[in-house]
């Protein structure tokens, strides 16, 4: 009985990745080709097989507190490697999702920034005005002209419109909010303190 109360225990956070997620990371056998193609492993304090392994360990605070969940980029490259077929990005949404439900705080400050001026440009404007976007990120972050020459030159491009444009069919851009109206209030609170 104990034996399997322990083994409960041990398998808490995997459980509950694998309900939220659908993916079981019990199959994963650390071949680590996951980490070999992913194209930020160099950026990230914890390579994604190690995420997955730590989580088959239960350890939740390691996992929900560091940057990699923040710094994948969803390219999907992990999941189309792993002969598991265990999908990596829907397990890094739901980390994200629980890290802050959890109130852990979020390494990356930027990416939350940068996640909610996205969003809120597509709430007004149903598609992202990536105009409105680079001025908003950059003077929040406190740099002004970062990527300016780049910007500029799309501009001239004409690769970034001037005003935002509206789509149609913002009525169910609208109930696409509604619904993730919780979800949305967690992440604008940025996370606790842990
Ligand atoms: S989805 Fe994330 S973890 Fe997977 S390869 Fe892309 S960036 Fe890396
Ligand atoms: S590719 Fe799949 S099986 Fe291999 S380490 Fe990554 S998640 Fe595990």
């Amino acid at each position: 009985m104990r034996c399997l109360l322990v083994e409960e225990e041990v398998h808490q956070f995997s459980n509950l990745v694998k309900a939220l997620s659908g993916e079981d990371v019990s199959k994963c056998y650390q071949c680590g080709k996951c980490s070999a193609g992913c194209p930020i492993a160099s950026e990230m304090e914890i390579l994604p097989n190690r995420i997955i392994r730590l989580i088959q360990i239960n350890s939740k605070d390691t996992v929900l507190s560091s940057s990699t969940i923040w710094l994948c980029a969803s390219c999907e490259t992990c999941f189309t490697r792993c002969p598991e077929e265990i999908d990596l990005v829907r397990v890094m949404d739901v980390l994200r999702r629980l890290s802050l439900e959890e109130g852990y705080r979020c390494p990356e400050e930027g990416i939350l920034r940068f996640n909610r001026f996205f969003l809120a440009s597509v709430k007004n404007y149903g598609r992202v005005h990536e105009l409105g976007l680079m001025m908003k990120y950059n003077l929040a972050s406190r740099q002004p002209f970062k990527d300016l020459g780049q910007g500029i030159a799309l501009f001239r491009r004409g690769k970034i419109p001037l005003r935002p444009q509206r789509i149609k069919g913002m009525d169910q851009i609208k109930g696409i909010f509604a619904k993730s109206k919780p979800f949305l209030e967690r992440e604008a609170s940025g996370g606790g303190g842990r």
